[in-house]
């Protein structure tokens, strides 16, 4: 492995470890020197074991330092105290690696960005991969499923680019009724995003802060096609003749993505 590649090669690099991953989420990882590929690993290669751990575990001490690791997903962070296993992010602070460059950050609500900013934080730089091979490895990350489609309530930051991205809310896991929503048209510099589903079927919850704020959704009146979304806000999704509805909350946009809240509600 003695080649030098671009960085746009070593992402690719990267991209083609996650696609010999056998089950999702995919995850592949590089840990590179002067371009030089010094070590491979995917999510899976060894049993139960993350794709960065793979890669770094196949190096002794003084090859890891200074070095720069690609990971198609953003690396993991502690979310237990009681966690046996150090988290990739802290096996890469530790590692003396000195720059990540990553693919996706984790869409997961309660993991986005804390891997990202752990690294950050350690001093160790941090830069994502080209626009378009982003694109790339969204597509192959996640089943459909977990990206376009979501389960009774709960928090998931998804990407809006180009013609937006549709997600269908399922009742539950067992219960199959499903209410399509779109989120188009992302202006991060307005800081708005538009929020849409059938004809007539997106209610803004005007004066509400919070989900549990609402007793009874059909206060809530002027239903249009369309709504325009800012950071906080909450509507209402309730597409005609559906026997249940979504309520929504946008909870941060970003440049590219957006987090929001969901949760269903059977209508009276
Ligand atoms: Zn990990």
């Amino acid at each position: 492995m003695d080649k030098a590649y671009s960085k746009n090669d070593l992402m690719k690099l990267a991209i083609e470890e996650h696609l010999k991953c056998s089950e999702y989420p995919r995850v592949g990882a590089l840990v590179t020197k002067g371009g030089k590929v010094l070590s491979t690993g995917y999510r899976g290669e060894v049993s139960g074991v993350h794709a960065e751990r793979v890669a770094l575990e196949k190096l002794c001490h003084a090859e890891r330092l200074g070095s720069t690791i690609y990971t198609t997903l953003e690396p993991c962070v502690k979310l237990h105290h009681d966690q046996s296993i150090e988290s990739c992010a802290e096996l890469i602070i530790s590692s003396g690696a000195t720059e990540v460059v990553i693919g996706v950050l984790d869409p997961n609500g309660t993991i986005y960005s804390q891997g990202f900013r752990k690294l950050l934080e350690n001093n160790i730089s941090v830069s994502f991969f080209s626009r378009k091979l982003r694109e790339a490895v969204e597509e192959e990350t996640f089943e459909f499923g977990d990206i376009h489609r979501v389960y009774s309530s709960g928090k998931r930051r998804v990407p809006v680019v180009h013609s937006g991205i549709d997600i269908y809310v399922q009742f539950s896991e067992s219960d199959i009724r499903t209410i399509p929503i779109s989120w188009k048209t992302l202006q991060y510099s307005h800081g708005c995003v538009d929020l849409s589903s059938n004809s007539g079927a997106v209610t803004v919850a005007a004066g509400t802060t919070n989900l549990s704020d609402i007793t009874d959704t059909a206060v809530f009146r002027f239903p249009s096609h369309v709504a325009r979304m800012k950071k906080g806000m909450i509507a209402i999704v309730r597409p005609s003749g559906a026997s249940f509805c979504v309520l929504i909350k946008l909870h941060e946009i970003f440049e590219n993505d957006i987090l929001f809240q969901w949760e269903v509600r059977n209508c009276t």
